[in-house]
């Protein structure tokens, strides 16, 4: 039973409608200090919407949603500073192409964390060496290949020194032969200890890393079991009929 301080993430009841779509129908979930939960399910089943609603980039209409012990929507500055505990990772790396790689990195330290350029490079380039990407720190997003794109978004993320890090598909824009690349970086992060909730069908993934593997269709969470259970026998039939797709 986890308590107050070492949950980061408490869903109790979740409800979301865009316009008459009811897109997460009472949905819970707690995520745990330290641990790493994957999500899966069929496309538009409302994964993205969910881990939108963790970081503040959707609003919800019932429920209650803690993030780092704060009420997301109820006081704008509480919010806001709540979602600086989080980091995201997008599909679609989302790097700003007019910056090189260091500056993409070093832009919210300077601009939001307020530290000094000499600081904010310092803090920079020892993400991008955790990554294994410091000798692109002079390239731009355009110069690079999707995994090491990818890469730079996570060290990006990592930069303002998140509490949780949010990951929506990460690796499902990449060719094959970079998704080792970008889910090796992940695993070590899990290693680290970072605390996760990872979007994925990388159930390999999954298997290694993941203390909860959540299951939704339709709106709902449909199962939601420890990764053993998960993959095991014991996984409700429909989450086992997608994982019979997908493997
Ligand atoms: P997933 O990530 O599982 O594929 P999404 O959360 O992206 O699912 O979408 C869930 C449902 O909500 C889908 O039917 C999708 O079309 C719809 N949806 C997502 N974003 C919006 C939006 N901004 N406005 C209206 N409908 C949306
Ligand atoms: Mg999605």
């Amino acid at each position: 039973m986890s308590t107050q301080s070492d949950t980061i993430v408490d869903i109790q009841g979740l409800n979301k409608w865009f316009g008459a779509l009811h897109v997460l129908k009472n949905v819970d979930l707690t995520v745990g200090s330290g641990t790493r939960v994957v999500v899966c399910g069929p496309s538009g089943s409302g994964k993205s919407t969910l881990i939108r609603c963790i970081n503040g980039l959707e609003t919800y209409q019932q429920g209650t949603l803690r993030l780092a012990g704060t009420m997301l929507g109820l006081n704008a500055r509480e919010t806001a500073a709540a979602r600086r505990q989080t980091g995201m990772v997008f599909q679609s790396f989302n790097l700003f192409p007019h910056l090189t790689v260091l500056s993409n990195c070093t832009l919210a330290l300077r601009r939001v964390a307020g530290r000094s350029r000499a600081e904010a490079e310092d803090i920079a380039m020892a993400h991008l060496e955790k990554v294994r990407i410091p000798e692109k720190a002079k390239s731009y997003p355009g110069q690079l290949s999707g995994g090491q794109q990818q890469r730079v978004a996570i060290a990006r993320a990592l930069c303002l020194n998140p509490r949780i890090m949010l990951f929506d598909e990460p690796t499902s824009a990449l060719d094959p032969e970079m998704i080792k690349e970008v889910l090796d970086v992940m695993v070590a992060l899990a290693r680290d200890g970072m605390t996760m909730v990872c979007v994925t069908h990388e159930m390999g993934f999954a298997r290694e890393v993941a203390d909860q593997v959540v299951f939704m269709d339709g709106g709902c969470i449909l199962d939601s079991a420890s990764s053993r259970d998960f993959f095991g026998s014991a996984g409700h039939p429909r989450s086992r009929l997608f994982l019979e797709k997908i493997l």
